[in-house]
């Protein structure tokens, strides 16, 4: 999930100082789970526009803000209302923000919300960065404890022996060093002899912004029909 944060809201009223009229979108994924642009937080948003004298001509919920197929329906949907807005309010991720913006060219999209990284919710208002989409995973050999992530020096070999007594990372004494975890988490599973495998440094040289992926279609079985 897209962990993301909901921008102060001076912040967003500067970014909407020069548009009197707005639409209001968020979005039914991450943006929902991280309390930015869920039902509740688009209502809440209209509701607090209006206070402060804006017009809002409408609200919308993408089911994924970052497909642009349901972008292009929802925006139909709301066509009028959205062609009588000033700028589009968005309360989800950038990935959605730049979704929204490719379709609607002439329309000012402002973001709400600042996307803070991949992670995990450990409940809704707690969460923790898991992944950072290297594009390589090696979580096989390190008992699915992601280094480059969660040690923060991003130690491909670790632990680096700076480590505290109580297993704390040197660099943040609040956080578990991530190479005493994965050296548990492997002896638990029984795999310790993984974490003598050296891991090459990664190469990133093929793995650089901006990045697209295609897969290819399965072909579809051709059914015969039976008499
Ligand atoms: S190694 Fe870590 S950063 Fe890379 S894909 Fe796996 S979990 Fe994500
Ligand atoms: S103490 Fe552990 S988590 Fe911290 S930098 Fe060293 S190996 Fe990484």
């Amino acid at each position: 999930m897209i962990i993301q944060k909901q921008k102060a809201y001076e912040n967003i009223e500067e970014m909407l100082a020069p548009y009197q009229k707005v639409f209001v979108a968020g979005c039914t994924e991450c943006a929902t789970a991280c309390k930015t642009g869920g039902e509740d937080e688009v209502a809440e948003m209209k509701e607090r526009l209006e206070a402060a004298g804006k017009t809002v001509t409408g609200t919308a919920i993408f089911d994924s803000a970052c497909l642009r197929g349901e972008v292009r329906e929802v925006s139909r949907e709301h066509q009028e209302q959205i062609e009588a807005a000033d700028a589009i309010l968005t309360l989800f991720c950038g990935a959605g923000v730049q979704t929204v913006g490719n379709y609607h060219e002439d329309t000012p999209v402002v973001p709400g919300v600042d996307a803070l990284f991949v992670g995990e919710t450990i409940r809704a208002g707690k969460y923790t960065e898991q992944c950072q989409a290297c594009g390589d995973c090696l979580l096989d050999v390190t008992g699915g404890i992601c280094p480059l992530t969660r040690c923060a020096k991003a130690l491909l070999n670790g632990p680096c022996g700076g480590y505290t007594e109580d297993g704390k990372c040197e660099v943040d004494p609040d956080t578990d060093c991530a190479w005493l975890l994965i050296f548990e988490r492997l002896k638990t599973r029984g795999q310790l002899d993984k974490i003598r495998e050296t891991q090459a440094a990664k190469d990133h040289s093929d793995h650089h912004p901006p990045q697209t992926y295609k897969w290819a279609r399965p072909k579809k079985k051709k059914v015969k029909p039976t008499a």
